[in-house]
């Protein structure tokens, strides 16, 4: 190559580059990014407070968004029991009823100290009041589902759609994701608005554990026990983060603490159910055990 064509090819490649960069930005998807869609493992675990009490020396890490896609085997069907036998101390904390400004940054910042991720079953209405703790919820790693928009114990046809319709709508517009679970208020699985979340492709996810926080003779000191005393490895706990459940907020030091302490991990429900099922793959199938959906 003559020292005149040196230049000349070294400008050709150059824009060469540029061209391919410029294509790959142009075609690299813009929502969501690759690294909030792959199932990632469980949290770090900082429950346990480092040797000799100096757990000031160690920041939690930052939390980040994650989105793990809930198995497809799960699409229309009701998660009410845990799977037998399963040996993965995971633990899949709820919290229904919110977002509210009270209780909800509360939950939040604790779960951040602790390293933990959890399942928040919200409003649409208390979304709607509240987007930026929604999103917040979202971007620290949580999985946000749907509770309805307004808490109805029932509704017809044409309401129960327009309730989880709306909900996902402010879910998908605080997240960039479709929610794909759903919890019916108060539990109740027999009417419209539970029929309606199946048919669209929903879980329908109930817990195998209550704080029962929403007693009213519940102190933070009950509502710590009642989730202490109880689990078993793979349990989905159900607790509230609504205006009014400073109790709860108040329990949740100690129940990370502890449990923490005892070897748990706190996952979202999303990363359970594929825990799960990856547990039931590895250990030869589901004969001699009950499996969920159930
Ligand atoms: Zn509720």
């Amino acid at each position: 190559m003559s020292s005149r064509a040196l230049p000349i090819a070294l400008i050709i490649l150059s824009a060469g580059c540029l061209v391919a960069v410029w294509h790959m930005w142009a075609l690299a998807p813009a929502e969501p990014p690759p690294d909030a869609v792959a199932i990632s493992p469980a949290p770090p675990v900082a429950a346990t407070a480092p040797e000799g009490g100096d757990a000031q020396a160690t920041p939690p890490a930052t939390p980040a968004p994650v989105f793990c896609p809930v198995p497809t085997r799960y699409a229309g069907q009701v998660v009410s029991n845990r799977v037998k036998g399963f040996p993965d101390k995971l633990l899949a904390l709820t919290f229904d009823d919110g977002p509210s400004t009270t209780v909800t940054p509360r939950i939040l910042e604790t779960l951040r100290e602790h390293g933990a991720r959890a399942t928040f079953f919200q409003l649409g209405s208390a979304i709607a009041a509240n987007r930026d703790i929604t999103r917040r919820v979202f971007a620290e790693g949580h999985a946000v589902a749907n509770h309805s928009y307004s808490h109805p114990s029932s509704a017809s046809e044409e309401s129960a759609a327009s309730e989880l319709e709306r909900t996902a709508t402010l879910i998908r517009e605080c997240t960039g994701h479709e929610p794909e679970l759903f919890r019916p208020p108060y539990g109740i699985t027999k009417g419209n608005l539970q029929r309606a979340a199946l048919s669209r492709g929903y879980v329908g996810i109930l817990w195998t554990i209550s704080a029962a926080d929403t007693d009213r003779r519940a102190t933070a000191e009950t509502i710590a026990t009642n989730v202490i005393h109880t689990p078993n490895p793979g349990d989905i706990v159900l607790m509230h983060d609504s205006a009014g459940h400073g109790d709860t907020a108040e329990a949740l030091p100690r129940i990370l603490e502890e449990l923490g302490a005892a070897g748990f991990r706190f996952v979202t429900v999303p990363e359970l159910l594929d825990a799960w099922d990856k547990w039931l793959e590895a250990d030869g199938g589901p004969d001699s055990r009950s499996t969920p959906p159930g």
